[in-house]
């Protein structure tokens, strides 16, 4: 057999969960043949690994990548070299851009800068609130991946990085009518908690952080999600719920799952790996929404991650200057996480604390399947895209800010060692990063369309 490609001397995380040695043959772009026996292929290109893991590339399904509108803090070029970097092959980029995608015209403009830009394959969230249901539609026919719930298109357009369910359930369940068979993303708050506890907190004597930290408990983003998978019980609609940060919610996830309720879980490193306590030492730079919680918490994720319960773990890479986050009270929420995801994943499952069966299920080939990307994107497997990535599990480093290739240098991850280095990136049998450098011609990504609207 003829290709143009055989990756040589891989090692391969199975469904089982096993170790398989094998060759990688790509023909244009995708993956033709998995084999022991390399002999069998004639190829343009070798490449011997050497032993290496090889894992599929990785689906990060939340962006920010402020293209366009908002370059100044990230721009597909700069997001798209990131990801490469890192290891990411798919990009979900969420649409609180400006203009923000809610309308066709807009998911256009947002076509046009990628495509220009990006090194890596990407998607796109359409935004949805009950100021533009009726461009639901158009959004699905242009190949929106799901739809981002906001309360208003305003919120889409604010800083502030607030997003709230909206409060009204009717809204919720013509959301769902409007958006087809696309999924929902949900971010969880109910904003009730935070009108009442703002007269509780502010103005006694506690500091921005205090305060920011109480005025979003637990009990908001589970008492949002409940509200929302009534609503999907009721519908049968998938529903993505983002960023999942708190031990409540995983309840009330775990009781409407039992009742047969289509939801997928997403949480972040930083609700895995950091607390409070981290927060408290790093100030403005580890501001995030929803905020980091305590042990409890993080242990709960940890539970529900190796149960299965959690389905997808994603950065929210929200890039911002650093002058914007020097001052906590200030600070708009988030900071860069697309290059550091697989790394720190991938340093727990070489540590023992998520089977390496887990860590791409999370990362790849539940994302792909959740959002309609499968046979297509997320695994290693004849008949789909030549994304992978070849990981140096030897190899320990340190993320060091000055080293990420986002615009924003904004991490909380700076100095934190880890165990795993992606050597080598590739999307569509083309490599787009080598050695920490992103290698390739900028505009190699292309939009990637669910099935649903194929
Ligand atoms: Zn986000």
């Amino acid at each position: 057999m003829k290709v143009d490609l055989l990756l040589e001397n891989c090692r391969l995380v199975t469904f089982e969960g096993e170790i398989l040695e094998a060759c990688i043959a790509v023909e244009q772009g995708k993956i033709a043949a998995l084999s022991k026996l390399g002999e069998r292929f004639q190829a343009d290109r070798r490449l011997n690994v050497e032993g290496k893991l090889v894992l599929p590339g990785v689906i990060d399904c939340h962006v920010h990548f402020r293209d366009p509108g908002k370059t100044f803090k990230e721009d597909f070029a700069t997001g798209s070299a990131a990801a490469a970097v890192g290891g990411v092959t798919t990009v979900f980029d969420m649409p609180n851009t400006n203009p923000p995608t809610t309308s066709l015209p807009a998911l256009k403009a947002k076509m046009g800068a990628a495509r220009e830009k990006s090194l890596v394959d990407y998607a796109f969230w359409g935004g949805l609130s009950e100021d533009n249901l009726e461009e639901a539609e158009r959004l699905a026919e242009g190949g929106v991946i799901g739809f981002k719930v906001s309360a208003s298109r305003r919120e889409l357009e604010e800083e502030a990085g607030v997003f709230t369910v909206p409060r009204r359930t009717e809204t919720i369940l013509a959301l769902m009518e409007a958006a087809g068979r696309l999924p929902l993303g949900f971010h969880c708050e109910d904003y009730g908690f935070r009108v009442f506890l703002k007269g509780k907190f502010e103005g006694k004597g506690l500091d921005a952080l205090q305060v920011y930290h109480r005025l979003i408990p637990g009990e908001a983003e589970a008492s949002a999600a409940g509200r929302v998978l009534a609503a999907a019980s009721l519908t049968g609609h998938p529903i993505h719920l983002v960023h999942v940060s708190s031990r409540a919610t995983l309840g009330v996830v775990h009781w409407w799952r039992s009742l047969g309720v289509k939801v997928t879980v997403e949480t972040c490193p930083h609700y895995l790996l950091l607390t409070r306590e981290h927060v408290e030492k790093l100030g403005g730079e580890a501001k995030i929404n929803p905020p980091l919680k305590g042990k409890e918490d993080l242990e709960a994720l940890w539970e529900a991650l190796n149960r299965g319960e959690v389905d997808v773990v994603a950065s929210d890479h929200s890039p911002h200057t650093p002058e914007e986050k020097a001052d906590f009270a200030q600070a708009p929420p988030g900071f860069c996480g697309v290059e550091t995801l697989l790394p720190l994943l991938l340093t727990q499952a070489l540590e023992g604390r998520l089977p390496l069966r887990r860590l791409v299920e999370v990362l790849c080939w539940k994302p792909a399947e959740a959002f309609g990307l499968w046979r297509v994107k997320g695994s290693l497997q004849p008949g789909f895209d030549a994304d992978l990535v070849v990981v140096d599990t030897g190899r320990e480093w340190t993320i060091r800010r000055e080293k990420l290739h986002s615009k924003s240098k904004v991490t909380p991850w700076d100095g934190w060692k880890v165990k795993g280095f992606p050597v080598l990136t590739m999307v569509r049998g083309e490599t787009v990063a080598e050695n920490g450098e992103p290698v390739g011609k900028p505009g190699w990504g292309r939009m990637v369309k669910p099935w649903r609207s194929r």
